[in-house]
C-alpha cells in the first residue's frame, strides 16, 4: 500500500472558491478546473490525474452541506494534512480512519465524475488495510567489522561474518509464550490490534491498549524473551568483500542485514573494513607504493634495477642517470584493480644506499673518486645564498 495522505488543503482552496462560497460558485469554479484537469483532456498525465481527483473530491464535499460541515469540523481538529494511518506519516499518533468519517452513512452524492468520497478513501484505508501484525516489515541494518590480509583487500575475498542482532525467540519462536503454550486473541480488539474511539460523530483507532497492538496476548509469557517474542541471536554469513578496499573503508552490503518479516526486504549490512599493513608495500589509493633501495653508483651512472611487485614476478625499472635520492617511478598497471577492470600503479620511490661496512678494495676506489671530485664543492651554492639574503 501505497503512503496516501489526504488533500491537506481545504476543499475551498483546491476550487479556488471562497470558504463562504455559494451552490453556484462552486459548481462554477468545479466545471472549469474539472474541463481543464480530465484525464480525457490529459492522457497519460499523472498529475493531472491526481489533481482531477483532487477537485472530484472536493467538490463531492463542498456540494454535500453536512459533508462541508463535518470536513471543516475535522480539518480544524487536525490542523492541516490528514494521513492514513500506516502509510508513514502520523509517526506513532492514533489513526484517522477517514472510512468511519465519510462512509456508510453516504447518501450517494455522485457527482458522475469522481464517486464517492467515503468509496474513494475506503479503498484505500478499508477494511483489509493491513494491520502492524500483517504488514511486511523491512529488517534492521547491521554494522559490523572485519580484519583483511593486505593481499586479499586488494583482490576481493569472502569472509564469513558473525552477526549479532535482534530476531524472533529462538525458545517461543517469537510468540512471546511459554513452552506449550500459545498467545491467544485479543479480546479487547479481537485481533487487530486496533481500538475504536468516538468522539462526537468520529470515529478514531489507536494501537489497542490491552496487546499494545500486537491483536495477541500472552498469559503464560517465554522466560527467555520475556513474552516480548523477540531476542538477541547471531547467524554467521558469507561476504563478498569486492577488490580493491582499502583500510578504513566501510562498504554497503545489500540486503545483507536482518531478514525482512512477512515478506519485506531485508536490511542492508555495513562492513568496517580494516587491512593489516603489508612488510613491503604501501596502498595509495589504487596505486601500490614501494620503498627500493639504491647504491650511489645506481644512481648516479644509472641502472636497470628489479623491484618487486605484488602477486607476480619482479619487474625491472630503469634508473636514469643522475637519480637524485627520493625519486618515484611509475610502474603502469602493477597496481590495485579498479572496478572498472582497469588497474592503479605501482610507485617506485628510490633510496640511495651509504654504505656501512668497505671492503678494501671499494675504499681504494672511493678515495679515488674522492680525490677526482676534490674541486667540486656541494655546499657552495648553499653557503653562497645564506650569505645574500
Ligand atoms: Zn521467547
Ligand atoms: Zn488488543
Amino acid at each position: 500500500m501505497s503512503p496516501k495522505a489526504y488533500p491537506a488543503k481545504a476543499s475551498s482552496q483546491v476550487l479556488g472558491v471562497s470558504k463562504t462560497a455559494t451552490p453556484p460558485e462552486i459548481k462554477k469554479a468545479y466545471r472549469k478546473l474539472a474541463r481543464k484537469y480530465h484525464p480525457d483532456a490529459n492522457k497519460g498525465n499523472a498529475s493531472s490525474e491526481e489533481r482531477f481527483k483532487e477537485i472530484s473530491e472536493a467538490h463531492s464535499i463542498l456540494s454535500d452541506e453536512k459533508r462541508r460541515k463535518e470536513y471543516d469540523e475535522a480539518r480544524s481538529l487536525f490542523g492541516g494534512g490528514l494521513r492514513s494511518p500506516g502509510g508513514g506519516g502520523a509517526p506513532g499518533g492514533f489513526g484517522f480512519d477517514l472510512g468511519d468519517l465519510f462512509g456508510g452513512s453516504g447518501t450517494g452524492t455522485n457527482t458522475g465524475t469522481g464517486g464517492r468520497l467515503g468509496d474513494l478513501l475506503g479503498g484505500v484505508f478499508g477494511a483489509q488495510r493491513p494491520t502492524a501484525q500483517t504488514r511486511p516489515r523491512r529488517g534492521a541494518d547491521v554494522e559490523t567489522e572485519t580484519s583483511l590480509t593486505f593481499g586479499d583487500a586488494i583482490d576481493g575475498v569472502t569472509v564469513s561474518l558473525r552477526l549479532a542482532g535482534e530476531g524472533p525467540c529462538p525458545t517461543c519462536k517469537g510468540t512471546g509464550a511459554k513452552a506449550g503454550t500459545v498467545p491467544r486473541v485479543c479480546p479487547n480488539c479481537q485481533g487487530t490490534g486496533q481500538e475504536s474511539k468516538n468522539l462526537g460523530s468520529f470515529a478514531f483507532s489507536e494501537p489497542c491498549h490491552e496487546c499494545r497492538g500486537r491483536g495477541l496476548v500472552v498469559d503464560d509469557p517465554c522466560p527467555v524473551c520475556s513474552g516480548s517474542g523477540r531476542a538477541m541471536s547471531t547467524r554467521t554469513i558469507q561476504a563478498r568483500i569486492p577488490a580493491g578496499v582499502a583500510d578504513g573503508q566501510r562498504i554497503k552490503l545489500k540486503g545483507k542485514g536482518v531478514p525482512g518479516e512477512r515478506g519485506g526486504p531485508a536490511g542492508d549490512l555495513y562492513v568496517r573494513v580494516h587491512v593489516t599493513p603489508h612488510p613491503v608495500f604501501g596502498r595509495s589509493g589504487h596505486n601500490l607504493t614501494v620503498n627500493v633501495p639504491v647504491t650511489f653508483p645506481e644512481a648516479t651512472l644509472g641502472a636497470e634495477v628489479k623491484v618487486p611487485a605484488h602477486r607476480g614476478a619482479p619487474v625491472s625499472v630503469r634508473i636514469p642517470a643522475g637519480t637524485p635520492n627520493g625519486r618515484t617511478f611509475r610502474v603502469r598497471g602493477k597496481g590495485v584493480r579498479r572496478t572498472d577492470g582497469t588497474n592503479g600503479d605501482l610507485l617506485v620511490t628510490v633510496q640511495v644506499q651509504v654504505p656501512q661496512q668497505l671492503s678494501a678494495k671499494a675504499r681504494e676506489a672511493l678515495e679515488s673518486f674522492r680525490e677526482a671530485t676534490a674541486a667540486e664543492d656541494p655546499r657552495d651554492e648553499l653557503l653562497q645564498r645564506a650569505k645574500g639574503a
